[in-house]
């Protein structure tokens, strides 16, 4: 009788990396340790083996509960539920038979399919061998069930290895991905809108870290909008971990550009100082990078004549990952990492404070310099830089 319970980890694209494959599969060993010491699970064994990451955990435990963390972190492909067995036929058999009667049991399966994996090639016996004596040992075990090759209610996967073999019938995707920390530091631009934490995410999801700076124009916005932004940021952080939101209100800037500038450029110089703040704060920081959540055409500030505005204030790189994707896919990720809620509740934002009626959609480099020339823009952007505020968002 196995006195733990066992879940197998797969690394996914990490699997590709050729050299750097030990590197990403230690990183994610330790990015699963950290995770579920910080959700109630400390007492887990995390150990790498043959490309794998087993998980081992008290007998008590659900093995879902551990499941559910293990696939919120980034690099994880999928996960199996196991059990272990020594690596002969007789012995594998019988974990085997075991296992699909309590599937029968739990979920009245009536057909199922065997299939095996050999990382041990030095078995005597191949893997289509293998399987069909599975096949044979659980049809004799379990009497209900019969062989379905095309459409079965269960596979039955044993991977054969060295010194223990595992059997195992469920697959739990995870995000995929590459582990938190592999891939630099990126200064996220977070609104409390539906699209910049979607940004964030996906950025991450690629091993970078993220930190991030949220614009506001109390109290032309309020309290309760800026509340709203932190709750965004905790949810990122549910997959990240803790990281600094640099909050710093716009409004001085806004102001000297509302009495200053066109009223239909409003928008394109409020955005050019933001990303010129956003990169001070950045390099300050140590991030390589400026991440938003724009998106082609999406609305007046989006168009192509618009980007190459406000990009042009920037010498670092600007990573926009949602800008070629439809804002139904948008906003199903939104739902699916679970920001979809938080960022459809009502509350102004503080570009839409000084809203122009008709906005500039193709903006002019140089018009747009011109009319910047009346403002002395680096007091501005040293003044806002000076007054930021941070806070401390917790991961879990
Ligand atoms: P979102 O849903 O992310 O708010 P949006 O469609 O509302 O996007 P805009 O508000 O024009 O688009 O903003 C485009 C991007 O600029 C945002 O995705 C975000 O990265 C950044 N941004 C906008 N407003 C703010 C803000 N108040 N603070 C920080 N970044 C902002
Ligand atoms: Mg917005």
């Amino acid at each position: 009788m196995n006195e733990e319970k066992i879940l197998i980890v797969r690394c996914g694209e990490v699997a590709l990396k050729g050299m750097n494959k030990p590197y990403f599969e230690r990183i994610l060993a330790e990015r699963i340790k950290k995770r579920l010491a910080m959700s109630g699970f400390g007492s887990s064994q995390v150990k790498r083996h043959e490309g794998l990451i087993f998980v081992r955990f008290p007998k008590d435990w659900e093995y879902e509960d551990v499941a559910k963390e293990i696939s919120k972190v980034f690099g994880v492909a999928s996960i199996s539920p196991a059990v272990e067995a020594e690596s002969n036929l007789d012995a594998i058999g019988e974990e085997a038979v075991k296992l699909m009667l309590e599937l029968i049991e739990k979920r009245g399966i009536t057909t199922f399919k065997a299939e095996a994996k050999r990382a041990d090639k030095s078995f005597p016996i191949t893997s289509p061998e293998i399987a069909k004596i599975m096949g044979a040992k659980v049809l004799k075990g379990c009497k209900v069930l019969k062989v379905d090759v095309h459409h079965p209610d269960v596979l039955l996967h044993v991977d054969l290895r060295h010194d223990k073999s595992y059997i195992y019938t469920d697959k739990l995707p995870g995000f995929g991905g590459l582990p938190l920390g592999t891939n630099g530091k990126g200064m996220v631009l977070l609104s409390g809108g539906i699209d910049s934490p979607v940004a964030a995410w996906m950025m991450a999801k690629r091993g970078m870290i993220i930190e991030a700076v949220h614009f506001h124009s109390y109290p032309y916005t309020s309290q309760r909008a800026q509340e709203k932004v932190e709750e965004l940021a905790s949810i990122v952080a549910s997959y990240t971990g803790d990281f600094k939101l640099h909050v710093i209100n716009i409004l001085p800037i806004q102001e000297e550009i509302v009495k200053n500038c066109p009223e239909a450029e409003t928008t394109i110089h409020v955005r050019r100082f933001m990303m010129r703040i956003a990169e001070r704060i950045a390099e300050k920081t140590r991030s390589m990078m400026l991440i938003t959540g724009e998106n082609l055409g999406q609305v007046a500030s989006q168009t192509a004549e618009a980007l190459v505005v406000t990009d042009s204030v920037v010498k670092m790189p600007v990573m926009r990952p949602l800008i070629a994707m439809d804002k139904v896919d948008i906003m199903e990720k939104a739902q699916e990492i679970g920001t979809f809620e938080t960022s459809i509740e009502p509350y102004e934002d503080c570009c839409t404070v000084f809203l122009p009626k008709h906005p500039t959609t193709k903006p002019k480099l140089d018009r747009i310099i011109e009319s910047e020339s009346k403002l002395d823009v680096e007091a501005l952007v040293e003044a806002a830089v000076a007054s930021e505020n941070i806070i401390e968002i917790k991961g879990l």
